[in-house]
């Protein structure tokens, strides 16, 4: 009575005599005839769906095995009408004192319509409710399947992935609301792409991505250039006019990649190069970039443990008074000794700190270094030579950066008279204002200011005039240009006209040559730095250096 009441299929089967025990609703239930409902269960891959048999026959195997008592499985059946509908089959499993399966009793539940209600909730789960376009899980899905056909049919494709440049300064001007409409206009240009408005999916922020299924190469580059042509026209959005360009980056399916993940990783690599390459722009992903992102990465891994291996040395150079020769000082120039690749220079490794920001925890020990030879050499020679310390724009930027030097004056007991820094104009011009303070600060505490790389920045005339510093150093490219350059001398020497009517001494960098030298002997060029004076030398060599000079002098 409780079966014929239920509006679910129950079942019975008798294992030792292959009775079966059914109600009317099986029939029901599994959308066949009372008929074929008695050998249903006989004939199970004649109804489940392929894709489900799987899991069905893994079921059936452990329950006539002994291995499991109930079991509760959700499939998808084929009714009469040759339509698949969800149901569920739960049950348990009666056996003997020998542990021998004999008897099952259970029940199909008809599950569709939870089913299409969940369908529902991933549809929601799976679009993005800003741009209206499925999102990065649901690429995920789809991609999947996408490699899957491409493997079976031995097809190609590529994936498209987007980002539009400098959407930060769109977000930060005019707010994340303004961003969110300019999204969504974004999207809608890509979804008037021909064939391919199903395959456009959001992945996040500002980043898009299209697969294009059985593309080549050459018709992949037409969309891509597509893309950029439908970008060009202005957004117009509360009387705001918004141009926009995107770097895009190809990938190719199932070549460069053969799962969703490394495929998305590999074509967000090729992007990035496309802006590297200047943005506004595609560019075809290449395994080079992998091996640049790997020998990056190691390098990092290195940088971050050789300043507490004692991997960094500092070596320096001296400069010299144009007129006398003597020593005026010698500027610290880091030297980087890893076991792993030998020497490094700090043109390369020096970029990659500041970027790691590993620079102001260098810096410092820098900073104390040479602090500490300045003392030394100032003790054993008395003859007031000044290391010059370079800081790095970031180290500047440190709110604490004051508190720092001055703690590594008072720790090392250094004369402030007797240490300099290296500025370029470039990090001064960033955060202007406190830059020139915090310098201001370090004059005042009896610190030589000189600004660096003179010539390849800003050279800003103006700003020159507010700032606290007391040189100048003309960069090497004006030095090298000086003799082949029509015109190079006449700069040279209108440099050095102006920081003397503003008062500042001037040093030349990267001298080589006596040619070089004699000019800048005529310009009253004041301090020299280069090769033709010595390069830079361990602190050994420089005491050694030292002594020379003063030998010769005597
Ligand atoms: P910089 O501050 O302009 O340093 C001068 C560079 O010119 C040094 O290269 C020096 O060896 C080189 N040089 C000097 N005279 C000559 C010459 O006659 N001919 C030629 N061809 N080159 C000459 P280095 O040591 O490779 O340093 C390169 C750059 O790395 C430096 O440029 C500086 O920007 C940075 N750097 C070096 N040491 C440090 C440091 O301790 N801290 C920071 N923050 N940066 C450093
Ligand atoms: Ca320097
Ligand atoms: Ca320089």
């Amino acid at each position: 009575m409780v079966s014929e009441a239920s509006e679910d299929g129950f079942w019975d089967l008798d294992l030792v005599t292959e009775e079966l025990f059914y109600n009317v609703n099986l029939a029901k239930v599994l959308g066949i005839s009372i008929e074929n409902a008695k050998t249903y269960i006989y004939n199970l891959e004649n109804y489940a769906h392929p894709e489900d048999m799987v899991l069905l026959t893994k079921t059936i195997d452990q329950i006539t095995l002994g291995k499991r008592d109930t079991f509760s499985v959700e499939y998808r059946t084929c009714s009469v009408s040759g339509k698949y509908r969800w149901i569920l089959a739960k049950g348990k499993v009666l056996k003997n004192s020998n542990g021998e399966p004999i008897r099952i009793s259970g029940f199909h539940i008809d599950i569709e319509n939870r089913k299409i209600q969940e369908e529902q909730i991933k549809t929601l789960a799976y679009f993005d409710n800003t741009t209206k376009l499925p999102n990065r899980a649901m690429f995920y899905e789809i991609m999947k399947n996408t490699l899957k056909c491409a493997r079976e049919e031995q097809q190609q494709g590529f994936v498209l992935y987007m980002d539009i440049d400098n959407f930060k300064i769109i977000n930060d001007t005019f707010g994340h609301e303004f961003g969110d409409i300019i999204l969504g206009r974004v999207a809608n240009r890509l979804k008037t792409l021909e064939n391919i408005p199903k395959r456009v999916f959001r992945l996040s922020g500002d980043e898009f991505i299209i697969i294009l299924p059985k593309y080549s190469e050459q018709n992949t580059k037409e969309i891509a250039n597509k893309v950029q042509d439908i970008m060009i026209k202005p957004f117009i959005v509360d009387e705001n006019e918004i141009q926009i360009s995107m770097s895009i980056g190809l990938a190719l399916y199932p070549n460069d990649a053969t799962s969703a993940d490394e495929l998305l990783r590999k074509a967000d690599l090729a992007m990035y190069k496309a802006k590297e390459f200047g943005k506004n722009q595609y560019q075809l992903y290449e395994t080079s970039f992998d091996d640049e992102i790997t020998d990056r990465l190691l390098l990092e891994n290195h940088l971050r443990n050789a300043l507490h291996r004692g991997e960094f040395v500092l070596n320096y150079q001296p400069q010299i008074d144009t007129l006398t020769e003597n020593i005026i000082g010698f500027e610290a120039l880091i030297r980087w000794f890893s076991p792993e690749y030998g020497f490094v220079s700090p043109m390369v490794f020096i970029p990659i700190a500041e970027e790691m920001g590993l620079i102001n925890k260098i810096g410092e020990w820098i900073l104390k270094d040479a602090c500490e030879f300045s003392l030394k050499i100032n003790k054993r020679y008395k003859q007031d030579i000044i290391i010059s310390i370079n800081i790095s724009p970031i180290q500047l930027n440190q709110d604490n950066f004051i508190d720092i030097v001055q703690r590594v004056i008072e720790t090392t007991g250094v004369d402030t008279k007797l240490i300099g820094i290296e500025i370029t104009e470039t990090s001064l011009m960033t955060n202007f204002e406190d830059n020139s303070k915090k310098l201001e600060q370090l004059r005042e505490l009896g610190i030589t200011i000189a600004l660096d790389d003179f010539g390849t920045g800003y050279s800003s005339l103006n700003y020159l005039m507010m700032l606290p510093i007391h040189i100048i150093k003309i960069d090497r490219s004006f030095i090298v240009n000086m003799i082949h350059v029509e015109k190079g001398i006449n700069i040279i020497e209108s440099i050095i006209n102006l920081a003397h009517s503003m008062g500042l001494r001037v040093v030349a960098e990267g001298v080589e040559l006596a040619e070089q030298l004699d000019v800048l002997k005529h310009l009253k060029c004041d301090q020299i730095q280069g090769y033709i004076f010595g390069k830079p030398i361990s602190e050994q060599d420089t005491m050694k250096y030292i002594e020379h000079k003063m030998a010769q002098t005597l």
